[in-house]
């Protein structure tokens, strides 16, 4: 069954609604309805409509829009020679055909025989004139992938119908391209569409020969033309993989529109005005600050301070993400810039993924800070009425010089008196939309007489953005995704931290795992102890955190165990979260709410319960709870039920190795990008072609020759970007 629900997902995509290429079965106007039976024609929007969806508006679009895949219609197999599984062509006379009622609707089928054997057509979704098109008598050709049927022999369901020939010299010679496409949008018509771009378009190819030639790739026109027009003999593997030259040749210009695209946003965002937060010689806040601090920075700490201390000192704003493990200690680092916009008489704000963690942050700046005489301000959606309105005045008027808060700080009603830098904390967990509003918020402060928010005149200083993350990005991903930062690593954890040890461990051993929880707890020490899912399922066989709670408290009479979980309210988490750190717990039992930032040094045990459960980044994070303190550490994963492949590999990964970096690299292999980072953190549109795993060299080729290009001719290197982008986003104006 699970065959049929992959050629219908492949259907849909390939053929939009419409199953078959000839004009018996092609719509006439009016689409198509794609539930399960005849395809109903319903009310279409315009052509132009739906190719612009597709991203195919001028003639360049099209020659760029290649083809997803090829099939080789060069030959016709004998049905009895026919491979299950593999996508053949075979041609021969219908026996019969009929409607059949199934379960799920009324079906089409047809028994078509060549004298070597039956093949059975089936059709889910079709059009009224199947009927006529696979009447008893007729003979065709069917292409499509064989495979077993229910009743014995082979099926295709959805083959493509065409006419047929009566000598193989007609079959094409070429392998048939198969174009991505679009609702009620045939394959053949886009075949011509595309050709008849081909020969309107020049292709006049935008990058200099020299380039090409230095890279060894061929020309625009010959790899257009190679690609969509691929010969019998071209290499299917190379083609598949899209290692074959004329492939690279488009991966690399599409690789080059981006990082010209990304160098040119860069430069726009430089060009912006922000406010000078430099040190003033009658402040000594930072200086106070150091002193009173516990401990001191690291030199890796020193240097991100330093390089964020120059970017605010100018008049460009500051845009620059901090990467560091998990415990490098990033937030002192992002108190002491926004001690320095307070010295310069400005505000900060802070804005944190979750509740609790904001909350963390703001407790540790009202210890820190409020010695110093500096107000700190909290904003919560969860805050009442009152105690918003009050915290809103505060930012308003400017007594709270440092605001911590969640997402509610990006929302309407925030207005800052004078924002001079806003930072966000564990910024992959942001979109850029949101991250970038923090700031705005800040700049568009201007409420007119109307009370109805005045856009902030383009020209006015803009507050400077510091980010901080703990997942780090992979260099490849950094250079696509992140060009447009500034980026500056904490490479080393404070001393007197030694490293979390971690053991991978069959749950069937959970008794064991107990008692070296009572062990830890005896030696003054607390755990955490995490499970996947709040809410019992009887889907996935896993030990819901209330019920792990009871166990575990039963199992540990003496002990304090309490627990955590995401369907709590604030205020309980926060009494919760509050008891554990000041050592009230003993075991802490949660889901993954304590997965970000939560910072308990004398915790030094992390058990996470169905370990092949979670992400790596995830287990990564989970694991950087433990190991904050100078006492021994460890990290169990405990796992369930047989592993598959991918499960034994990440709990291998994450065993071996607790620098992030590595994780993240390891991470990305086996996930690719567009799943590690999201949409929605990209910000732009992923790839079409190039693959930041396995095109890393085109990419650094890429990015040297937009640096180049945009130097020497930035005009035609702005017009191969817009080539690439012009329908697919509102890319260079973003
Ligand atoms: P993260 O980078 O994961 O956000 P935190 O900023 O929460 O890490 O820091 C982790 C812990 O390390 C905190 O308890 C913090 O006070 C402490 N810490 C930070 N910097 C140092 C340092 N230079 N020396 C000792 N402890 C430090
Ligand atoms: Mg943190």
């Amino acid at each position: 069954m699970a065959n049929t629900h992959t050629s219908t997902s492949r259907y849909a995509q390939e053929f939009g609604a419409a199953s078959s290429e000839t004009s018996a079965a092609r719509p006439r106007k009016g689409a198509a309805g794609r539930t399960a039976g005849v395809i109903r024609q319903e009310k279409l929007a315009p052509l132009s409509e739906r190719l612009r969806k597709l991203g195919l508006v001028s003639d360049w679009d099209f020659v760029l829009h290649l083809p997803l895949r090829y099939e080789d219609e060069t030959r016709i197999t004998p049905i009895g020679r026919l491979n299950p599984g593999e996508v053949q062509q075979a041609q021969g006379t219908v026996e019969r055909s009929g409607f059949v009622a199934t379960p799920r609707g009324q079906q089409f089928s047809a028994i078509l025989s060549d004298g070597t054997g039956r093949l059975q057509l089936r059709f889910i979704h079709y059009y009224p004139s199947i009927q006529s098109q696979l009447q008893p008598g007729k003979t065709v050709r069917v292409f499509g992938e064989p495979r077993e049927a229910f009743g014995g022999g082979l099926e295709i369901v959805h083959p493509r119908i065409k006419p047929p020939v009566s000598r193989t010299d007609n079959l094409p010679q070429a392998l048939t391209p198969i174009y991505p496409l679009g609702e009620n949008i045939q394959q053949k018509w886009l075949r011509k569409r595309i050709d008849r771009a081909m020969l309107d378009l020049q292709v006049e190819d935008l990058v200099p020969v020299a380039v090409t030639e230095r890279l060894g790739l061929p020309r625009l026109r010959e790899s257009l033309e190679y690609l969509h027009n691929p010969p019998a003999d071209a290499s299917a593997d190379a083609l598949r993989d899209r290692t074959d030259p004329h492939w690279e040749r488009l991966k690399f210009d599409e690789l080059l529109a981006q990082q010209i695209s990304l160098g040119e946003t860069r430069r726009l965002a430089r060009k912006a005005v922000a406010l000078v937060l430099a040190p003033r010689a009658d402040a000594n806040l930072i200086v106070r600050f150091r002193e009173h601090l516990p401990f001191a920075l690291t030199g890796a700490q020193e240097r991100v301070w330093k390089e964020i201390a120059s970017d605010l000192a100018r008049p460009e704003p500051m845009h620059r993400l901090v990467q560091g493990d998990v415990g490098s200690g990033k937030t002192v680092v992002a108190a002491l810039a926004a001690l320095r916009a307070v010295e310069a008489g400005y505000q900060a704000a802070l804005m944190a993924p979750t509740e609790i963690l904001a909350e963390q942050h703001f407790k540790k700046l009202v210890d820190w800070l409020t010695p110093l005489g500096i107000r700190t301000a909290w904003l919560t959606g969860r805050l009442k009425a009152a105690e918003k309105r009050r915290a809103l005045e505060e930012i308003a008027s400017g007594e709270a010089r440092i605001v911590v808060g969640t997402h509610a700080l990006i929302q309407d009603g925030v207005r800052f008196e004078n924002l001079g830098l806003a930072i966000v904390d564990e910024q992959h967990r942001f979109g850029v939309a949101q991250r970038l509003a923090l700031r705005t918020n800040g700049a568009a402060g201007v409420e007119s007489e109307s009370g109805e928010t005045v856009e902030a005149d383009a020209n006015a200083a803009k507050p400077h953005l510091l980010m901080l993350s703990a997942t780090p990005i992979p260099r490849t991903l950094a250079m696509s995704y992140l060009a447009d930062l500034d980026v500056s690593v904490i490479n080393e954890l404070p001393p007197g931290r030694t490293p979390v040890t971690t053991k991978t461990i069959r749950i069937e051993r959970k008794n064991e795992v107990v008692a070296l929880v009572r062990a830890v707890v005896a030696e003054g020490r607390q755990a955490y102890w995490v499970c996947p899912l709040i809410e019992e399922s009887e889907a996935l066989d896993l030990t819901p955190a209330v019920q792990a709670a009871e166990e575990l408290q039963r199992a540990l009479p003496d002990l304090k165990v309490a627990l955590l979980h995401g369907a709590m309210s604030a205020p309980e988490k926060e009494a919760v979260m509050t008891a554990f750190a000041s050592g009230e717990t003993d075991l802490l039992v949660a889901t993954t709410v304590i997965e970000v930032g939560v910072d308990v040094p004398n915790a030094t045990l992390m058990v996470i319960e169905h370990a092949e459960r979670f992400g790596l980044a995830q287990l990564h994070q989970l694991r950087g709870r433990v190991g904050r303190g100078a006492a021994r550490s460890a990290c169990l994963l405990l796992y369930g039920g047989e592993l598959s492949e991918l499960g034994r590999e990440r709990l291998k990964i994450i065993r071996e190795t607790t620098d992030g970096f590595e994780i993240a690299r390891r991470d990305l292999q086996l996930r690719g990008p567009g799943e590690f980072l999201g949409e929605r953190q990209s910000g732009m549109p992923l790839l079409r072609f190039a693959n930041l795993e396995t095109d890393g060299a085109l990419l650094e080729a890429a990015r040297r020759e937009a640096e180049r290009w945009l130097r020497e001719d930035r005009d035609r290197a702005l017009a191969h970007a817009r080539r690439w982008f012009s329908a697919k986003a509102e890319f260079l104006a973003a």
